[in-house]
């Protein structure tokens, strides 16, 4: 099977940007972000904030998580319920990058994105995907872009959903997010030794996915 990782910062264009990579291909797109968030909102039911203070396995060990494609295109399950809609919040967001930083969930789902994509073609995007998950994955991509400006793009795209959300605050998640991300001391966002950058700062979406798609076709001839 073929592999292709691609990990960066929130705002980067990673979900966009993966999924018509992978239509391109004809390739699955597993978005791993989405499992961090579906157990975020999981302990968010329990009452949990982002400082999860409590038992934590005993709510793992009752949670049932899974992955399913419907019209190609990915929906999480949560112990039976679809919430993909509902984990797109701004809460989710640090609820995820709170539980993410818990050894014992990224043990929890590190088997579910091995098993995809050794069952299928996929463009998998997360924070640790060419450096944890799939360390041998054939074309390793590390997406980033500047964070004022990852903060604009999720901002329009928040605005845009009809969420009530100021720049101001877009921004400020998204520096937290990025310091908690880069420096949890397991599995931290950072680039593989093999992945390639791409820095897209001052490129636009079609150039962006122009760029992705020179990159992994040059990665799958090697
Ligand atoms: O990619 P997305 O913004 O949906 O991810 C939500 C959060 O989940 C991230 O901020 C990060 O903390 C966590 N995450 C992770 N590893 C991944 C994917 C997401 O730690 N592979």
């Amino acid at each position: 099977m073929i592999n292709i990782a691609i990990d960066g910062p929130a705002g980067a264009g990673k979900s966009s940007l993966s999924k018509l990579l992978a239509k391109e291909l004809s390739y699955i797109y597993v978005d791993t972000g989405a499992l961090y968030r579906a157990v975020g909102l999981k302990f968010s039911r329990f009452g949990f904030d982002t400082s999860l203070q409590g038992d934590i396995d005993t709510i793992l060990e009752d949670t049932m998580l899974d992955i399913r494609f419907i019209d190609g295109a990915q929906r999480v399950f949560l112990d039976g319920v679809d919430v993909s809609d509902e984990i797109r919040t701004p809460e989710a967001s640090m609820m995820a990058s709170a539980v993410s930083a818990k050894p014992v969930v990224r043990e929890f789902l590190l088997g579910m994105q091995r098993r995809l994509a050794e069952k299928n073609n996929v463009v998998m995007d997360g924070r640790d995907i060419g450096t944890v998950i799939l360390p041998n994955a054939q074309v390793k991509i590390f997406l980033t872009a500047d964070v004022k400006v990852r903060a604009e793009r999720r901002y329009k795209e928040l605005i845009e959903k009809g969420q009530t959300v100021s720049f101001e605050e877009v921004l400020e998640d998204m520096k937290v997010r990025d310091y908690n991300d880069s420096n949890r001391p397991i599995a931290p966002l950072k680039q593989a030794d093999d992945a390639v950058l791409a820095d897209t700062t001052n490129l636009t979406f079609e150039e962006s996915l122009e760029l992705l798609i020179k990159i992994a076709r040059e990665g799958i001839s090697k």
